[in-house]
């Protein structure tokens, strides 16, 4: 496997051609972003984070029968993943009040809901991101019907089994955002990442009745480094993985 041009370079990523036309190769990069780029930083170590949480996270979820785009981790910021043409959408699914959705309700953050909730952002940093419904994404060509249905199968299946994940490490799945994408033969494949920038995570082994943020609201409202959060997060999955004799570790590039 052969690393050839950058095809794009993202907020948190840069993806590069391979040899393989159905393989890209990812790196993850330490910057972090906020509020549509508003606010932005270095993160030292938070690129290999992000890269081995999401790892972690596709292998076991594929260990629950919930396939994705994850090939292989290559390294500690690289991993390759299937190529695939991406539907132009932010997938959120939603356990708990929290974010924009208590803002947008005015609702307290931690509100119970009484089923999880699936939201649409058309992905547009220019729009930013703008909600959009299910008859505006079939009507603007963004998916078909057939294809709508499947992505909101596998968001749904991708939240039982994450939220399955996090409990068993003492966490709590507010909300998390996902992306899809469709491979040359038309099969519909959770793709991009899933890590504490895409994810709320709420430590349930705190007891001090606030909510203990695991993720990016830390930067996001400035309420401390994320690197700890990020480590402890990752060092729970490991044990988990471990727990379920799922294997984790970095394989060669040439595998
Ligand atoms: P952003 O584009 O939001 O700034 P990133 O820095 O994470 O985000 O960039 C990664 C880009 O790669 C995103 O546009 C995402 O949709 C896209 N992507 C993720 N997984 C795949 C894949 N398997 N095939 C093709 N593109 C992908
Ligand atoms: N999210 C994301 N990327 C985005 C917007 C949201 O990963 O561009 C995630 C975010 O981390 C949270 C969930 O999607 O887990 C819901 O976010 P929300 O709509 O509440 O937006 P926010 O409050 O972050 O603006």
């Amino acid at each position: 496997m052969e690393k050839l041009e950058k095809l794009y370079e993202g907020k948190a990523k840069k993806m590069y051609a391979t040899d393989d036309p159905n393989v890209l190769w990812v790196e993850y990069m330490n910057q972090a972003t906020a509020g549509n780029g508003a606010k932005k930083a270095q993160i030292a170590g938070k690129g290999s984070l992000n890269n081995r949480i999401t790892s972690v996270l596709f292998d076991l979820l594929a260990a629950r029968g919930v396939p994705s785009h994850f090939l292989r981790r290559i390294s500690d910021t690289e991993q390759l993943v299937r190529r695939m043409d991406m539907f132009p959408l932010e997938i959120i699914m939603r356990n708990v009040a929290a974010g924009s959705f208590a803002k947008r309700y005015g609702v307290e953050e931690g509100t119970e809901l009484r089923c999880p909730i699936l939201e649409f952002c058309l992905k547009s940093d220019e729009l930013g991101d703008p909600f959009i419904n299910d008859d505006a994404i079939v009507a603007l060509g963004l998916a078909d019907e057939r294809q709508l249905a499947e992505i909101s199968r596998q968001a749904r299946a991708v939240n039982d089994a994450l939220t399955d994940v996090f409990a068993s490490i003492d966490v709590r799945l507010a909300d998390f955002k996902i992306e899809e994408g469709a491979t040359g033969d038309g099969t519909i494949l959770l793709a991009d990442e899933i890590t504490p920038d895409t994810c709320r995570l709420w430590d349930l082994r705190d007891r001090s009745g606030r909510i203990e943020h695991l993720d990016k609201d830390l930067f996001r409202r400035d309420l401390g480094s994320i690197i700890p959060a990020y480590e402890e997060i990752h060092s729970r999955l490991l044990a988990l993985a471990a727990s379920e004799g799922v294997e984790t570790g970095e394989k060669a590039v040439t595998e």
